[in-house]
C-alpha cells in the first residue's frame, strides 16, 4: 500500500489574525441572538448608514450611474489609475479646501477607500518597516499590515481630551523604521474632530520624525459640532500627505465602492522617493474600479445639492444629541466625549454599576441575547472594555435601542445597589 501524500496547505496564520474585523465579530455575535424575541433587531454596530431609510443617496447619483450606463462609452477596461474625468473631478473636488491646486495626477480611483488602505499599507511594507497607527482606530489597518508583514506601533487617542493624539508619546514610538502614521479625521471610533492647531502640530511632529501622514478622510466635511473639517492635506508643505477618501459614507453608497487616493505633496517627496512609482505599479496588478462607477464621479461631486448634505447632517445631529442625553440614564455607561461628527462614539464600561459581565465582548454577547441590540466589542477597534456604537440610526430606533440598553444596564446591577434605586 502506497503510503498517502499529506496536503501541503497550512493556512496563512495572519488572515486568522486578521479575523478580528468588524464583519467577524458581528457574525459571531449575531450567532447569540434569541429568535423567540418578536423585537427588531437593532444593530448599532456598523458604520453603514444606510442600515436605516432615512439616510438615502441622492437623486443625482444614480443618475449619473444612468446616464454613464447608456453612453455605451464606459464599457472597455479603465486606465489602471483611473478615469481621467474621475480624477480631474476628485482633484478639483478636494482643492477648494486647499492652499494648492491638486492635479489629476495626484488622484488614483480605488475600490471603496478600503482598497485606498489595501494599497498604502502593501506599498509601505518592506521587510522591518514599521507603520504608526492610532488606537483606537479602525481595524482594516491593522489587519491588512499583518497580511503584509508591516509591524504596527500603536499611539494613544486620548478620551480626556477630547480623543487627540498623545502627541508626546508618538515621538517616543517612532524609529528609523518607521515609514509613515495615519489618522482618521474626523475619527471613526471616537466620532471627534480634529483642530487646526492640532493637525499643525501633527505635520510637524511627523515632519522631524521623517514619516508620511496617511490621513483617512472617509468622513470628510461630516461634522456638526464646534470644530470644523479641516483637511490634513492643509499642511503638505510641511509634511507630504496621502489622502485617502470615498463617496460611500457621505453620499450614503457605501457598496457603490468609489474611492481615492490622492498625493496632497506641493514639493514633489512622494515623487522622489518612490512612492508614486510603487502605487502606480501595484494598480497595475490589482483589480480596476469599474468604469461605470468612476464615470459617475464628476456629475456627482458636481451636481449633488448643499441642501442634501444639510439635510443628512440635521438628523445626525439629533441622533448625537439624542444619544448623549439618553446615555446619561444607562449607569453602567460612561461616555467621554459627545460625538460631534459621524458615524460612531466610544463608550467606556463602568464594572461598579454593572455585574455578571466579565468584559466588553461578554456585554455585547449578553446584550444582543437579552435585548435584541447590536453594538460593537471596543477590543475590535483596540480598546478593551469600551464599546463602539453606531448612532447615527433612525432617530426613533436609535431611542429604543437606548431604552433597551438601560433596561439591560439596570437588569445587571449590583445587588446593594438595586435596592437602593
Ligand atoms: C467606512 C470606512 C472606510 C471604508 O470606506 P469604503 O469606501 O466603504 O471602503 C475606511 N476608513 C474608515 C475610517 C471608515 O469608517
Amino acid at each position: 500500500m502506497e503510503q498517502e501524500k499529506e496536503w501541503n496547505f497550512q493556512g496563512n496564520e495572519e488572515l486568522n489574525a486578521s479575523a478580528v474585523s468588524v464583519r467577524g465579530v458581528f457574525n459571531t455575535l449575531l450567532a447569540n441572538l434569541n429568535k423567540q424575541d418578536q423585537r427588531p433587531l437593532l444593530r448599532l454596530c456598523r458604520a453603514d448608514p444606510t442600515d436605516f431609510s432615512c439616510f438615502r443617496t441622492t437623486p443625482v447619483a444614480p443618475d449619473a450611474i444612468a446616464s454613464a450606463a447608456q453612453s455605451f462609452s464606459f464599457n472597455c477596461y479603465p486606465p489602471t489609475v483611473g478615469l481621467l474625468e474621475a480624477r480631474r473631478a476628485v482633484a478639483e473636488h478636494l482643492s477648494s479646501d486647499l492652499p494648492f491646486q491638486l492635479s489629476p495626477d495626484d488622484v488614483y480611483i480605488t475600490i471603496g477607500c478600503t482598497q485606498a488602505i489595501n494599497i498604502m499599507i502593501s506599498v509601505l511594507a518592506r521587510p522591518g518597516a514599521n507603520i504608526l497607527l492610532p488606537r483606537p482606530g479602525y481595524p482594516q489597518y491593522e489587519a491588512r499590515a499583518a497580511c503584509n508583514g508591516l509591524e504596527v506601533r500603536h499611539f494613544d487617542l486620548l478620551p480626556e481630551r477630547g480623543w487627540e493624539i498623545d502627541i508626546d508619546a508618538l515621538e517616543d514610538l517612532a524609529d528609523e523604521n518607521s515609514v509613515a502614521m495615519a489618522i482618521i479625521n474626523p475619527s471613526n471610533p471616537c466620532g471627534n474632530v480634529f483642530t487646526y492647531q492640532h493637525l499643525k502640530r501633527v505635520a510637524e511632529t511627523a515632519r522631524k520624525l521623517g514619516i508620511f501622514v496617511i490621513t483617512d478622510e472617509v468622513y470628510a466635511h461630516m461634522t456638526f459640532g464646534s470644530n470644523p473639517f479641516v483637511p490634513m492635506g492643509v499642511f503638505a508643505s510641511i509634511v507630504p500627505v496621502i489622502t485617502l477618501g470615498s463617496l460611500g459614507k457621505r453620499w450614503l453608497v457605501p457598496g457603490w465602492r468609489l474611492g481615492w487616493i490622492v498625493t496632497c505633496d506641493p514639493n514633489g517627496i512622494f515623487q522622489k522617493t518612490g512612492v508614486v512609482t510603487n502605487i502606480k505599479n501595484y494598480l497595475d496588478i490589482t483589480t480596476d474600479t469599474p468604469t461605470i462607477m468612476q464615470a459617475a464621479i464628476p456629475q456627482i461631486l458636481k451636481k449633488t445639492e448643499d441642501e442634501f448634505f444639510a439635510h443628512n447632517l440635521d438628523i445626525m445631529r439629533e441622533c448625537a444629541d439624542i444619544f448623549y442625553v439618553r446615555c446619561k440614564e444607562i449607569p453602567c455607561l460612561i461616555c467621554p466625549h459627545k460625538p460631534e461628527s459621524t458615524l460612531t462614539v466610544m463608550v467606556q464600561m463602568n464594572f461598579s454599576k454593572i455585574e455578571g459581565i466579565i468584559d466588553d465582548v461578554d456585554f455585547c454577547v449578553k446584550l444582543i441575547k437579552e435585548e435584541s441590540v447590536v453594538l460593537l466589542p471596543g477590543v475590535t477597534v483596540g480598546l478593551k472594555n469600551w464599546l463602539r456604537i453606531s448612532f447615527t440610526a433612525e432617530p426613533s430606533a436609535l431611542e429604543d435601542a437606548l431604552s433597551r440598553i438601560k433596561a439591560f444596564s439596570l437588569r445587571h446591577m449590583p445587588k446593594c445597589h438595586t435596592s437602593s434605586v
